[in-house]
């Protein structure tokens, strides 16, 4: 890269380095320093903590979960789904419910936003995680994208797209039974509108591409970058999501999820499968999937964070606490470009 090719790219990845002081019982009681970054996200500028702490996961007792949700009302096991869930209105979805191969697509009966569906992936009430390959994760991703689309066709006012996964009650699911939350609406969320901000703002005051320029730095530092698959970029993010580092996936040239085709979700679906064999290898059983769009935002680009959940002690307790909820900081055990060579092992078998 030349001296021009450098100061026309302005695009950062921002770090200040800090440490605590104290005095470590487990060093006998001498002086210690934990150190510690504060990471600005590239595109939007919010901060991150990332810490490099001793932290393995232990393997929850999955067993037991499942176990627990069959003794309670399951609406999506086929016993109850035509009874227990709602239907589409006929002008919108004419056939009621939405059916692509093993997957059912029906109206959330605890909405987010103004269209909001539930894809329920299978007849099966659970699928253990080993399985979720693209082979079991492409019907309900299909139905979801032909959901949104239908949306985008009947209601001109909707603007903002995104489809989500809960999965296991770690990650907030109340219902084990695989499940995908497509959305869309007419106000962004925060995340995605921060997002469409700091796309604008870079193209404004770089007159550039964020995402070209994004995908360009990550794969010259080489320090976060995983895999191009076919359409698709992934990387690990620099300021992460989650306790544990996330795997963010980027489609640089497309611009909404309307445009997606089936080949763009083979690479989406395996590059997700990939991440999830590494999950499970650190014991990670649970996790949130959010692929974020625009209709045509023309400087936004498909994007999607996959986030490992956890209860970090046995105790239970939450890996969500006052700094995500309260501060909205996010906090970070391990850097993500510690955890890379790890990923890198499953993204290049
Ligand atoms: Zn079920």
């Amino acid at each position: 890269m030349n001296a021009e090719r450098e100061m026309a790219m302005s695009l950062e990845f921002k770090k200040i380095r800090s440490h605590v002081r104290l005095m470590n019982p487990f060093k006998g009681h001498a002086l210690d320093e934990i150190p510690f970054e504060i990471r600005f996200d590239p595109l939007t500028g919010a901060t991150g903590r990332v810490f490099d702490l001793p932290f393995k996961a232990e393997k929850p007792d999955v067993a037991d979960i499942v176990d627990r949700s069959k003794k309670i009302f399951c609406p999506f096991c086929p016993a109850a789904l035509e009874k227990s869930t709602p239907e589409f209105p006929k002008d919108l979805i004419p056939e009621g419910r939405i059916k692509v191969g093993d997957a059912t697509l029906i109206p959330n009966l605890a909405p987010f936003e103004k269209h909001a569906g539930v894809a329920i992936f299978s007849l099966e009430h659970f699928i253990p995680m080993e399985n979720l390959t693209p082979e079991t994760m492409r019907d309900a991703f299909s139905a979801c994208l032909l959901y949104l689309k239908r949306v985008a066709q009947s209601d001109p006012l909707v603007h903002f797209f995104s489809i989500n996964w809960n999965y296991m009650p770690c990650a907030g699911s109340s219902i084990v039974h695989a499940h995908l939350q497509p959305n869309a609406g007419e106000v962004a969320t925060n995340a995605l509108r921060e997002q469409i901000e700091g796309c604008r703002r870079y193209a404004r005051e770089n007159r550039r591409d964020f995402w070209q320029d994004f995908i360009e730095e990550e794969k010259r530092k080489n320090e976060r970058y995983l895999k191009t698959i076919g359409s698709s970029v992934w990387a690990m993010s620099f300021v992460p999501a989650s306790f544990l580092p996330d795997v963010q996936c980027v489609f640089p040239e497309r611009l909404s999820l309307m445009e997606l085709s089936k080949d763009d979700l083979e690479v989406f679906l395996e590059g997700l499968s990939r991440t999830l064999k590494h999950f499970l290898e650190e014991n990670i059983y649970s996790f949130n999937v959010s692929i974020f769009s625009t209709k045509e935002e023309k400087s936004h680009r498909v994007n999607a964070r996959i986030c490992p959940r956890l209860f970090p002690r046995p105790i239970g307790n939450s890996d969500i606490a006052y700094p995500q909820m309260m501060h909205k900081e996010s906090f970070t055990v391990r850097p993500p470009e510690a955890v890379r060579e790890k990923l890198l092992q499953v993204f290049t078998p």
